[in-house]
């Protein structure tokens, strides 16, 4: 017992220590309160009495969370079953018998302000306290780490700043308080972020090489750096979890009770024999394959039978300049914060060198330079640590004391948090779902089995899924531009062509988690033995189409908002497969914005219609509208369709949804396509398809075929 104790009482853990962690974490929670707060007013933001979380990608997780709670799941389903994050709310929801839907809203809220403790610590080992109490302040709550971890943001993210700061604490803690005990800080920390995330390798590697080069460099007769060194690399092994801890706890025991045994020749031993199982395990391996890919310029070659695809990232906008202020504000809360953080950094480099090893978290924060935005949080506690030391350093060398420091001291906190609370109360994120069309999802599970296949877009993918128990085709985690091919085709053409093509991928998907035959359309090529693929595509146009056998049902889910985004959906189909080369892009334009005048009516974009709705003017050009249909709700709840044509020979067609609001101005192509046709005016075939849930919202039709 006395031996824990005096254990315990060798970290120097004081009550002020406490009072600041508490005080730091108190305020990062309460910070994160203020949008439950502001969500709260709205209806539309609940279910099950509970608010709903903001993050597309969240649903994964809770996915897997629901199936644990199950104790199983369907095979093929893509379930998150056993991931970290749903592991974590299994056992809490387990645990405290709590309500899933709560520790989704609130497990970020919790757990991201827990970095305010690797901060206050990292601060201690320079006695820099005070300063790490405004850097614990900035650190959890500047805006980048903010929108990343606040309420509801139900993500991996929520622990991955966290697990980087513990390791960097693990780290500078042995190199400033040269003690042994503290070597196991590290590993742990390593272990258990390599099983929460497993990218987390490049930011180990970075720190480890970091420390490898402060020893070097500045500590070379320190014995205790190879063996930290060491434990890094056989915990980032590739290699069984509980046996590389079993392994760095054994040597770690016997280095505590046989101290002699920390001589340099031995440690140097220790770190060769760490390395060799490194890269024994293939360590080096994503290094060998940088070399190769950048050096022998070793790129896997297409082969003939591959398709063109339209990828994913062609409809995501790449700025090409990244927004400076923005960076700035996204690491410290404000450009002057910024400004003052990198030079707080740069002089903590310089005064207390063991520092440099959070430069690798630093970097791979600002590489938000180059590959996006979303780098950004890396960077924000190291950023924070920076200020909080140089704001002290300051006042100190000006020798303020007493009161007037605290006076000045608590000034420049204010300040600096000003900015953060600004954007804090600005950024008002809806839930992906609105509680209407959470309803709809809950009867589709009444009504479907979990074996169906939900055929939509893939941002709803895991939505769907968390609420339905269904399968999807598409969804956060697998949407390649062959994945997409088959779900915007079947959205975007006429419902026959459309119908076979579901049927086709839906059971040519299930086929290929056993049988793997990579891409299904190759497959379906090679057994109905076409040569040509546009010449198959348009054979699915024809009801007499062969299909395989149903194994299960097929759902289409047709949501209001995918209106919004129909022509970026349409882009993964709307290509020769053959060349790549698009085809034009379709008339689509749809407005909730319009203005009636005495002679015409005026939508956004400067578009209008004469009031004889004949004809759409756009700039100089009047086109000829072919036909006008208005939709509208009767007091039965039933959509009604009423429809003027004018002339066969025009290309245009005007949908005015009075109920919604909107116009939609469209060629002929999109008016004949699934989705236009099912959603907007439920004219749908009766021999292929068949409505289970028509919500003004959210329709689901059910395949016959
Ligand atoms: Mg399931």
């Amino acid at each position: 017992m006395n031996k824990i104790l005096d254990f315990i009482k060798n970290f120097h853990l004081s009550k002020q220590l406490f009072l600041l962690i508490f005080l730091a974490f108190c305020l990062s929670v309460i910070a994160r309160l203020y949008w439950v707060f502001w969500a709260s007013s709205f209806v539309g933001f609940f279910h099950n009495n509970e608010l709903m979380i903001s993050t597309n990608d969240g649903y994964a997780f809770a996915e897997g969370t629901r199936d644990m709670l199950a104790g199983f799941h369907q095979p093929n389903d893509l379930s998150y079953f056993g991931s970290s994050l749903s592991t974590l709310t299994f056992w809490i929801v387990k645990l405290f018998d709590l309500n899933i839907e709560s520790v989704m809203i609130y497990l970020s809220v919790i757990l991201s302000s827990l970095v305010v403790i690797p901060i206050i610590l990292i601060a201690r080992e320079y006695n820099a306290l005070k300063a790490g109490f405004i850097a614990a302040l900035l650190g959890s709550v500047a805006n980048s780490y903010y929108n990343r971890t606040m309420a509801g943001y139900y993500d991996t993210d929520m622990l991955i700043i966290v697990f980087g700061v513990f390791l960097i604490w693990g780290v500078i803690r042995v190199l400033e308080s040269k003690d042994a005990k503290s070597l196991i800080i590290a590993p742990i920390t390593i272990l258990a972020y390599m099983w929460w995330y497993l990218s987390a390798f490049s930011l180990i590697a970075a720190t480890t090489i970091l420390l490898a080069f402060y020893t070097l460099v500045f500590d070379r007769k320190n014995a205790l750096n190879y063996i930290l060194i060491a434990f890094m690399l056989l915990a980032i092994s590739n290699f069984d979890q509980y046996a590389k801890f079993a392994l760095i706890l054994a040597i770690y025991l016997v280095i505590l009770f046989k101290k002699s045994l920390l001589t340099l020749k031995i440690s140097i031993a220790i770190l060769v024999g760490a390395f060799a199982f490194f890269a024994i395990n293939g360590g080096l391996n994503p290094i060998i394959f940088q070399l190769k890919f950048y050096v022998f310029r070793n790129v896997s070659e297409l082969s003939n039978l591959s398709f063109h695809y339209f990828n994913v990232n062609q409809t995501i906008q790449e700025s090409g300049i990244v927004d400076l202020v923005l960076f700035c504000e996204r690491i410290s809360g404000h450009v002057l914060t910024f400004a003052v953080s990198l030079f707080g950094t740069l002089l903590l480099c310089i005064k207390k060198r063991s520092f440099i090893v959070a430069l690798g978290m630093l970097l791979l924060g600002f590489l938000a330079l180059k590959g996006g935005l979303r780098f950004t949080i890396y960077a924000v506690p190291v950023m924070a640590i920076g200020f909080g030391y140089v704001i002290v350093f300051v006042l100190e060398k000006l020798k303020f004391s007493g009161i007037l420091f605290k006076t000045v001291y608590i000034f420049i906190a204010v300040l600096s948090l000003y900015p953060v609370a600004t954007h804090i109360y600005n950024y008002k994120i809806s839930p992906v779902f609105d509680a209407k069309e959470v309803r709809v999802l809950d009867e589709l599970k009444r009504i479907s089995g979990r074996e169906d296949y939900v055929l939509t877009w893939w941002d709803y993918g895991y939505p769907i899924r968390y609420y339905s128990d269904v399968k999807t085709l598409i969804d956060g985690g697998k949407h390649l531009g062959r994945d997409n091919f088959a779900v915007s085709f079947a959205l975007g053409e006429n419902q026959t062509s459309s119908v076979n093509m579901a049927r086709l991928e839906v059971e040519y998907t299930e086929r290929n988690f056993n049988e793997k035959f990579g891409a299904n359309l190759n497959q379906i090529l090679k057994e109905y033995e076409s040569q040509d693929v546009n010449l198959f595509l348009n054979s699915l146009n024809d009801k007499s189409f062969k299909l395989p056998k149903k194994t299960r049902e097929i759902y289409y889910y047709l949501p209001e908002r995918m209106l919004n985004i129909f022509p970026t959906i349409l882009q993964f189909s709307r290509l020769d497969l053959k060349t790549g080369q698009k085809w034009n892009d379709p008339v689509f334009f749809t407005t909730k914005y319009f203005r009636q005048d005495s002679d015409k009516i005026a939508l956004a974009n400067g578009i209008t219609i004469t009031s004889d709705m004949r004809n759409i003017v756009a700039g100089n050009n009047k086109i000829q509208v072919n036909s006008f249909l208005e939709t509208k709700y009767n007091e039965n709840g039933k959509l009604e369709v009423t429809e003027y044509n004018f002339d066969t020979n025009a290309k245009i067609y005007i949908i005015f949804m009075r109920d919604y609001g909107r116009f939609l101005v469209i060629d002929e192509s999109m008016f004949n396509s699934v989705f236009i046709q099912l959603f907007a005016l439920e004219r749908y075939d009766e021999e292929l398809f068949e409505p289970v849930i028509l919500d003004s919202a959210t329709k689901i039709y059910r395949l016959k075929k």
